[in-house]
Order: structure tokens, then sequence, then C-alpha cells
């Protein structure tokens, strides 16, 4: 059993703040010479397909993030918009289609998909090498296998981001609190590849803040806001907080912010807030990743990065 450092420890000295725009910014800035190789040797950029389902305007929005950022990147993409009445074998037809397609090299289907919809099948009949998400279990096998392939955007950032700032993970302890396919799970998998020692946390995990006190590296990838707190943190412990929620109760907030945070929400009516504390977080980590402008900056740029890599194993330009 390990000793834990007792939570009521003073603020570390002075918490490093992992800046996602500066990654972002240096991954983008790899992309760029890679996109200009491919023209030059395949005669063609790389291409991307969009797949949007419904008018959700959360997933309208991240959808325009990606092909602008596409744009920006000299990434070819196409948006195909379809009615949030479209059945599963029509959603099929499209995905075959664009599998089919020579210039298009990664396929998203935008989640979530409409209840109706079986996500699962149509995840499943994207080809693995254009799984640019990395969500087809072919790509899913190769992950937990520690074999090369498309990886989940999100978490492969996150890894990023740590070497980046050169925060070790061989041998550390990592908690990530989350088991879904998209983060919690694949997030797992890439500590363990890290050489990490890896426990994974859920929603029937009986004492959560006592695991998470046990972490050198705390990723939460819940979905509540500010779940984690000061008894969950290790002090001197690095916190990645993937999550990401949307604050419009002043209750709520006065929970969680500072004084000055609270003046943001009271001009904007609403806040951000990330699945940890991030008055504890700042407090007591020796590291960890404001929200917003820590994690989420980075799962764009690394889809971008995805794309980059299927059309050069596609296109054999390397
Ligand atoms: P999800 O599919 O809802 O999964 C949530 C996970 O948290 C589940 O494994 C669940 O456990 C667990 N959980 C829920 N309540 C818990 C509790 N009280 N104690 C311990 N575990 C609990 O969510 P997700 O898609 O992984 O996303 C997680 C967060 O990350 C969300 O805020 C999302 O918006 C954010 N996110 C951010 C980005 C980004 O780019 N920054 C990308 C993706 C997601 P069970 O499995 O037992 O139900």
């Amino acid at each position: 059993m390990r000793i834990v450092s007792p939570i009521s420890a003073g603020p570390s000295s002075q918490a490093k703040i992992l800046d996602g725009k500066t990654v972002r910014d240096q991954i983008k800035s790899e992309i760029r010479p890679r996109v200009e190789r491919l023209r030059s040797h395949a005669g063609r950029a790389p291409g991307l397909a969009v797949v949007l389902v419904g008018n959700d305007p959360a997933s309208e929005s991240y959808v325009r993030s990606k092909t602008l950022t596409a744009a920006e990147l000299g990434i070819h993409s196409e948006q195909i918009t379809r009615p949030a009445e479209i059945t599963t074998e029509a959603l099929l037809a499209i995905v075959q289609e664009l599998n089919g397609r020579e210039e298009i090299d990664a396929i998203l289907v935008q989640l979530p998909l409409p209840a109706h919809i079986d996500t699962q099948r149509v995840l499943g009949a994207v080809l693995p090498e254009k799984d640019v998400d990395g969500f087809h279990p072919f790509n899913v096998g190769l992950l937990t296998m520690g074999r090369p392939g498309l990886k989940p955007c999100t978490p492969a950032g996150v890894i990023r981001m740590l070497k980046h700032y050169g925060i070790a993970m061989a041998g550390k302890h990592a908690v990530v609190a989350g088991r879904s396919d998209i983060v919690g799970k694949p997030m797992s998998l890439l500590l363990l590849q890290e050489n990490a020692t890896v426990t994974i946390c859920h929603s029937k995990t009986p004492d959560l803040a006592a695991v998470c006190r046990t972490a050198d590296i705390l990723v939460a990838a819940i979905g509540r806001p500010a779940l984690l707190n000061a008894n969950h943190i290790r002090p001197g412990a690095v916190v990645v907080d993937v999550g990401v929620n949307r604050i419009d109760s002043r209750t709520e907030a006065e929970r969680i912010f500072s004084p000055e945070r609270l003046a943001v929400f009271d001009k904007n009516g609403s806040l951000l807030v990330g699945d940890v504390n991030p008055v504890d977080m700042a407090r007591l980590a020796s590291a960890y990743t404001p929200v917003p402008g820590g994690v989420g900056p980075l799962t764009i740029a690394m889809l971008m990065s995805n794309t980059i890599e299927a059309a050069e194993r596609r296109t054999g330009v390397a």
C-alpha cells in the first residue's frame, strides 16, 4: 500500500501550466511541410471527409472548427451533412462511398449520432486505414497491442502534451478517471505504452478520491463539473483535465471559481469548467492543464496530424 501525502499539504510553490495552444501550434507547424511534401510527391493535398448528422449546435461548431483548421493547413476537407432522420443504412452507404474514393484519406463521423443509428456499425464500416478518429475495432486492437496505427485524437494529444513539457511517464503511477472508448480507455493504453503503471477508475469505483490521491499523473475524463477536488489530488501531482463542462448556474459557479473568474461568469452568464476544481488544481498540482486552453486545443490538431499520417501511408509518401 502506497503512503500518500496528506491532502491538507500547502500550495505547490509554482504550478506549471501545460498550455495546449503552444503545443497545438507546434503540431501545426510540423504538419505544414508534410502537406507540402505530399502535394509535390503525390500531386494532391491530403483529403478529410467529415460526416455530420443532424443539427446539434455543439457538433456543428466542432465540425466547423475542423474544416477551418484543415483549410488553414492546406488539407482538402469535405463536409457531408444529413438530417437527423437518416437511417443507419443510408449512413453506411455514405461511408462506403467515401471508403472508395482515392483522394479521401481520412473519414470522420461526428459523434454522437442520433439514438436510432447503430453507431458501432457505422464506425466499424469506416476503412481502418481511413479511420482518422482511431475508433474502428481494428485500430483499437492495434492500440491494445502497442502497434503503430491511427490513435484517438484527444488521448494522443495528452501524451503529446506531456512529452512536450518533459513530464516523465515511465515508472509513474497514472490514474485515469473515466473509461469511455473515446478518452478513458485509449488514454490508459497510451500511458501504459509509455511505461506508466496505470489504474483506471469509473462510476463504480468505491473510493475514487483515495485512488486518485495515489496518482503521480491524474487524468480526469468524466464529464462532471469540478467533481475532482483537493481530496483527489496528491500535492505535487501532474493533473490533466480532459473534461469540458458548461456552467450556467451562479450557485454552481460560486462553488467552483475564484472571485476573478466569477466576474467573468457574471459578464458572460456561463463558464467552461473541467472535471477538476480549478482552484484546488492550481494550488496542489506541480503542473496542470487549464480549462479552457489545455487539452481542448490539441484534439483538432491531432486530427490533422492523423489525417496527414493516413495520407502518407496511403500514398507511400513519408
Ligand atoms: P463519457 O463517455 O460520458 O464517459 C465518462 C466516464 O466517466 C465513464 O467511464 C463513467 O463511468 C465515468 N464517470 C462518470 N461519473 C463518474 C463518477 N462520479 N466517478 C467516477 N467515474 C465517473 O465521457 P467522455 O466522452 O469520455 O468525456 C469525458 C469528458 O471529456 C467530458 O467532459 C467531455 O466533454 C470531455 N472531452 C473533451 C475532449 C477535448 O477535446 N478536450 C474530447 C472528448 C471529451 P462508467 O463507465 O462507469 O459509466
